[in-house]
This record gives structure tokens, C-alpha cells and sequence, in this order.
């Protein structure tokens, strides 16, 4: 999942919330036949900053993967004119910022690695590398392992270790729950092939079958994590940024993952994504758009399939629901929370511990979709589909209506369920913590108020302007009013 795990706090909104630089928009461009300049992560996105309510005139390309400018600091004006000379360097730059070896390089080191006897199969802990003899010297003095096994090769999340830059990678993989859950759902559902986008851990899942099972699933992985590419021959695995849709080995990468979703006419393939959601909604919607558009033209061309969606469990958390809905009308939210390993605030519920915000948002009708009944899920006829435990059927609402797994209590006054901690306010109008100002919202969303998201993560981002203008209008007077006082003390 997702980049900051820690802006997602709790339900109840206590914890502490990552302010990111806020304001930062993805703009249309003015002439949309201008081709984006390119970064060393592929083409780069055209942002605008929003500040005091109103879009600044002059837009700006920015590195579409990283969010962090220590990672990435490409940046362009829209209108800016580069010379020759800086455009040459920039080509340099790009080239220089590509990994040390190529898809091809990777592959026979991959196929010589594994000809290796065990005793002579190591792994450089420290360059994250699997090493071949005469890689050994080089590597003399690093934290090696040694022994690596067959089983160890198809396990390579286990081996590497997880980036975690928040900002970049934001890699939390799967509890070992979860990753059996969506394991076998796809193949339940009768899925054969599985692209995984951004989810290592789940592509090694499907392709590990138990000792004397045969398994006819497949899975290719799209991933920007280079290190990756030392464990998978050509047609598993694609380094890839969901974010711009560039496959970084150029046409023949996307001829594989083409051929994967082609095949048979399309049938039995789903894309699994569980995208760093610090990253945009809007430039992953494009992006999985373009992916629906690839397998929708190997589809037969009888009118009976022309209306059928490339089936898609997109793994984010519940509160971007209405976001998410918004590009992808025909989506439902699953009540399943999605568990990570690498992070402590979210295990499943049950441990004692904060409950997982993470949802599957899924076009499959949900009916299908059974959740284990070991965990408390349970099936409501009413709206047909499986839910939490806690989740209790509004009959006001006519639905499920907790999004948090905890049971929600309907507001006759708001007319709709509020979960449960909070009271209605006369004064605010609305449902919302006992212990609120109602001044209007502190540590929560500048948007729309809520605790449990901040305003670069709103859903409703689209009617943000006027909050944000009222904070940043109280911001401005007080550096203005710091300023006086800075000058009045001069001589
Ligand atoms: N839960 C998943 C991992 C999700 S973490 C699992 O266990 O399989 C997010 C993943 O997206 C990481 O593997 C990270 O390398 C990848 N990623 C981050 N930014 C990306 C980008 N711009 N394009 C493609 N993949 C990206
Ligand atoms: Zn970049
Ligand atoms: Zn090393
Ligand atoms: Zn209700
Ligand atoms: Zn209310």
C-alpha cells in the first residue's frame, strides 16, 4: 500500500497525521498535443499549485513517481524554454539515473544464478543483489547470505527489504493473511491469469504452488522497483510506474504485458493494484484506463462482450471511496481490511490492535466475492454482499453502512450513520467528535473536516477551495503580522 501509512490515522483521529506540502493539483495541459518533458522515471505529470483558492496561472511538470523532490528534482515551468545544451544534460541525467543493468543482463545473470550449487548461491544484503562468483570479491566486506535456496528465490520480498520511503516506494506488503485471502479468491473466482500491479508479494503468492499441487495461474508483475528484475525472466515481470504508465524497457515490456492480457480473447485475466496512495488518484485512474484499454483490444468483437470491464481489485483505503467511485462508476467497496506486515498500526483488528483502513474496490459484483466467515464476515441479503462483523444493516439507510468495521448509529438529523463516537453538533450542523471546536476543523481535513484523512488525501478535494482559503488566509496574517513585529524592533 500506500505511501504515508502514518497520514492515515485512526478512526477516531488521534495519532499523528503527516502534513505533506498541500496545494499541489494535476493540471491539464494548455496544449494538450505538448509532450511531457521526461524525467528518469518516464514522462513527467503537469501540477498546479492552489493557493489562496484560485489555480496559479503558471502550471509545472514534476516527476510523476516521486513526491519527495530528494528523490526526483526534475522541474519544469509549462511555458519554459530549455536551450540545446540544458536539454542535453537532462538526457544524460536520465540515462545515469537508470539502473546498472539491463532487463537483459539481469535475466542471464538470473539464469547463470540459478545453475549455481546452493553453497555457491549468496545474496549481498547490503547492494540487495544476488551475486555470482565473481561478483564475490567485490562484495568481500558487505553482509552476505549465503545457501539461498529455490524456495528463497521465489520468496523475493522476503529477501530484499522493504523500502518504506514513504514518499517514493511506500512498500508494505501483505500480511501472510491477506495474501492468501486474495490468492485464492482470484483463483476461486476462476481467474488463471493475474496482473499485479505494484504487489510483489502477491505475485509471488500465486506463483508458488504447495508441493504436489499443479497450478495453471499465471502472474506478471508491474512494478518500479528495480530489484525486482534479478528474480524474473521476461514474461513475469516489467519494471513499470503505474503513475505514467511507462514501461521502462521500452515497446518490447509492454508487448509482454500486452500478450498477458490479450490472450484468450481477454478472458480470465484481473488486474490486482495496491497502489502507494501518497501518490494521486487521478493519475492512477488514467493509467488503469489505459491498462482496460490494452486488454479490451484483444477482445472478440461480438457486440455481447463490447459492454465487459477487465475485472480489477484496486487495494486503498475506505476514505478514498468517493474518489475512487468517481473515476470508476461501476466499483464497490469490499468490506474485507486488507493487512500489512511491515506495519504495526495496521494487523487485523482482532489482535487488539487498530483495524486496517485498506479496502478492495472491486468492479466483480460483490456477491461473489465471499469473505471468511472466520473473521466475522457474514453475508447480508439485503444488500447482497459480505460485511464486517460489526457492520449492521441501516434500515433508514437501506444498507451496510460502516466503512471502518465498527458499528455505525444512524443521525436523523444528518440522515445518514455516524460512527459511533461521534454526537451531533447543533452548531457545526453535523455529526462529529464530542471534543471538537466548532470552530471548524484543526487537526483533521481543511476539506471536508474529517479526522481520519488530511486535505491532500480528500476525496472531495474538488470543493476544497474555500476552506483552504480561509487557513491560508489566517496563515498569511500571521506572517505578516510576525513581519511588523520583526520590523518595529529595527532601529
Ligand atoms: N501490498 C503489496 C505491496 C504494495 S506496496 C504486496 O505485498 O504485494 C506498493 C508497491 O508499489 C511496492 O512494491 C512499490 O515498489 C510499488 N510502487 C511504488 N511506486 C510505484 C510506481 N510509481 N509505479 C509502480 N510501482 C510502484
Ligand atoms: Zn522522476
Ligand atoms: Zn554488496
Ligand atoms: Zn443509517
Ligand atoms: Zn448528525
Amino acid at each position: 500500500m500506500a505511501a504515508p501509512m502514518d497520514c492515515l490515522v485512526s478512526p477516531e483521529g488521534e495519532g499523528s497525521a503527516e502534513s505533506r506540502t498541500s496545494g499541489v493539483e494535476v493540471a491539464l495541459p494548455s496544449d494538450p498535443a505538448a509532450p511531457a518533458p521526461l524525467c528518469p522515471h518516464g514522462p513527467t505529470l503537469l501540477f498546479v499549485k492552489v493557493s489562496q483558492g484560485k489555480e496559479e496561472a503558471r502550471k509545472f511538470y514534476a516527476c510523476s513517481a516521486c513526491r519527495d523532490r530528494k528523490d526526483c528534482n526534475f522541474f519544469q515551468w509549462e511555458d519554459e524554454k530549455l536551450s540545446e545544451a540544458r536539454l542535453a544534460a537532462r538526457e544524460i541525467h536520465n540515462q545515469r539515473c537508470q539502473p546498472p543493468l539491463s532487463r537483459a543482463q539481469c535475466i542471464e545473470r538470473y539464469l547463470s544464478f540459478i545453475q549455481l550449487p546452493l553453497t555457491q548461491r549468496k545474496f549481498c544484503q547490503s547492494c540487495q543483489q544476488l551475486l555470482l562468483p565473481a561478483d564475490w570479491r567485490e562484495h568481500g566486506e558487505h553482509q552476505l547470505l549465503a545457501d539461498i535456496s529455490v524456495t528463497q528465490l521465489g520468496r523475493p520480498s522476503q529477501l530484499l527489504y522493504p523500502l518504506e520511503n514513504k514518499k517514493t516506494h511506500a512498500q508494505y506488503l501483505f500480511a501472510d493473511r491477506s495474501c492468501r485471502f486474495l490468492a485464492g479468491l482470484v483463483a476461486t473466482l476462476g481467474f488463471r491469469r493475474v496482473l499485479c500491479v505494484g504487489a510483489p508479494r502477491l505475485h509471488e503468492q500465486i506463483r508458488l504452488t504447495a508441493p504436489g499441487e499443479k497450478s495453471d495461474m499465471r502472474s506478471l508483475l508491474l512494478d518500479i522497483d528495480f530489484r525486482y528484475s534479478q528474480f524474473y525472466l521476461e514474461e513475469s515481470f516489467c519494471r513499470y510506474n503505474m503513475f505514467n504508465h511507462h514501461f521502462f524497457d521500452g515497446k518490447a515490456a509492454l508487448e509482454v504485458c500486452k500478450a498477458f492480457l490479450q490472450e484468450e480473447e481477454g478472458k480470465g485475466v484481473i488486474m490486482v493494484t495496491d497502489p502507494p496512495f501518497g501518490g494521486l488518484v487521478e493519475p492512477l485512474a488514467v493509467t488503469f484506463k489505459k491498462l482496460i484499454a490494452v486488454w479490451g483490444e484483444g477482445q472478440s468483437q461480438s457486440q455481447d462482450d463490447s459492454h465487459k470491464e477487465l475485472p480489477i481489485f484496486w487495494i486503498f483505503p475506505y476514505f478514498f471511496e468517493s474518489r475512487i467511485c468517481q473515476y470508476f462508476p461501476s466499483f464497490c467497496m469490499l468490506d474485507y481490511q486488507v493487512d500489512y506486515d511491515n506495519h504495526a498500526l495496521y494487523k487485523h483488528g482482532k489482535t487488539g490492535r487498530k483495524q486496517s483502513p485498506v479496502r478492495i474496490f472491486t468492479n466483480i459484483p460483490p456477491n461473489k466475492i465471499i469473505l471468511p466467515s472466520e473473521e466475522g464476515y457474514r453475508f447480508c441479503p439485503l444488500c447482497q454482499r459480505y460485511v464486517s462483523r460489526e457492520n449492521q444493516h441501516c434500515v433508514h439507510c437501506n444498507s451496510c453502512t460502516s466503512k471502518d468495521g465498527r458499528k455505525w448509529s444512524h443521525c436523523f438529523l444528518c440522515k445518514k450513520c455516524v460512527k459511533p463516537s461521534w454526537i451531533h453538533c447543533d452548531t457545526c450542523n453535523r455529526c462529529t467528535l464530542p471534543d471538537h471546536s466548532c470552530s471548524g476543523p484543526k487537526d483533521g481535513c481543511f476539506v471536508c473536516g474529517v479526522l481520519d484523512h488530511k486535505r491532500s488525501n480528500c476525496p472531495n478535494i474538488g470543493t476544497s477551495r474555500r476552506a483552504n482559503k480561509a487557513v491560508r488566509k489566517q496563515k498569511q496574517r500571521k506572517r505578516s503580522k510576525i513581519r511588523r513585529e520583526a520590523l518595529k524592533d529595527k532601529p
